[in-house]
């Protein structure tokens, strides 16, 4: 019985993104043991998840405090019992799908004999025992994890993402969007991220927003977590009541079952706009500083991408905070790409 596992611990979007990982491998080895080792914060994403017999949660948080603190003896001990749990289960495989040296080091810890992983600048490459190269013209989505798939020498299949939510976050989305008296239609606006160089102009969301309403009739309900509690209120006191603002009043299961729901998804490069293509959700994605794909892989998502010669630039952007690759993409733009994907109007290529 071969056992195999898949080192892809963060982010949420990438988690998603290399879900259809489970599916190739599974129905390769349909008799094999599947884990995944993953952050709490991503857990939920996977917990239910048929394909998987296993989710492993890494306590980095937990081992970052501890560095922190200076605490090298609790952490060394923190981290030799994490090896002990993981090199419990004799996996013959890791399959790391970062390309950092934390994911190399996590699958050097796993005892795995055989590591497969990404050739990347980063440090750790011989804590595995085969580096592949991404082919970074594939555009389309979670070409990566394909080619991860395919370096095993495995038929990836339909290579689909698989978000499995349970009744316990369908119930609460149902609640928290009631109780904000949202009972007819309504449009998920993802527009929120840690990093600035992936954010939309904030007065085009509130354009956006009352577009949405006067030309599709939809309620445009604004997700976020925690962090974006400020941001989301800004967002709603410029667009008006018509604006639903749910940021970080939902957890993130909820936040996906939201998405789940909305009768169009408009979303930056965030986790929750990956699973509206997961959901296969009308989805319009607008993308700039980073690109993580442009091919979705369905009808039901349309990618708005003005490449610049600095796009895309990733972490490092170099044109002091303006962020023209952004604020290239018109809201008219955001509705044309919209029209079609609710059975209306023709689009033209945004490409
Ligand atoms: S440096 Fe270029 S790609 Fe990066 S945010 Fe600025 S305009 Fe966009």
């Amino acid at each position: 019985m071969r056992r195999i596992l898949i080192i892809r611990p963060s982010a949420l979007g990438d988690v998603v993104m290399a879900s259809p990982m489970i599916g190739a491998i599974r129905r390769a080895y349909p008799q094999g043991y599947l884990a995944w080792l993953v952050e709490p914060a991503a857990a939920e994403l996977l917990r239910r998840h048929s394909g998987l017999d296993e989710v492993i949660e890494w306590p980095r948080g937990k081992w970052e405090e501890l560095l922190r603190r200076a605490r090298v003896l609790a952490l060394g001990r923190d981290i030799c019992r994490f090896a002990r749990v993981l090199r419990s289960r004799s996996f013959h495989l890791a399959l790391e799908g970062t390309g950092l040296l934390k994911g190399r080091a996590l699958a050097y810890l796993s005892g795995a004999p055989e590591r497969i992983g990404f050739r990347s600048r980063e440090p750790g490459g011989f804590l595995m025992t085969r580096l592949i190269s991404r082919d970074p013209a594939d555009g389309r989505i979670g070409s990566e994890y394909l080619q991860l798939v395919e370096s095993l020498g495995l038929s990836p299949g339909p290579f689909r993402m698989e978000v499995a939510l349970g009744a316990a976050a369908r119930d609460g989305a149902r609640r928290v969007l009631l109780a904000e008296g949202v009972t007819r239609p309504y449009a998920a606006l993802c527009p929120f991220t840690t990093r600035d160089q992936k954010h939309w102009p904030e007065e085009r969301w509130v354009t956006l927003a009352a577009a949405l309403e006067r030309e599709f009739d939809l309620t445009p309900v604004v997700l976020g977590g925690p962090g974006d509690r400020r941001e989301g209120q800004r967002l709603r006191e410029a667009a008006g009541s018509r604006v639903i603002d749910l940021t970080g009043r939902t957890a993130l299961e909820e936040s996906a079952a939201v998405v789940e729901g909305a009768s169009l998804v408009i979303g930056v490069d965030t986790g929750l706009t990956h699973m509206s293509v997961a959901f296969a959700r009308p989805t319009v994605a607008l993308f700039g500083a980073t690109r993580p794909y442009l091919d979705a892989g369905t009808p039901k998502a349309r990618v708005l991408y003005h490449p610049y010669p600095c796009s895309p630039c990733r972490r490092r952007p170099t044109c002091d905070r303006r962020y023209p690759c952004m604020a290239a993409i018109e809201t008219d733009e955001v509705l044309q790409a919209a029209r079609p994907l609710l059975g209306g109007g023709s689009t033209s290529s945004e490409r």
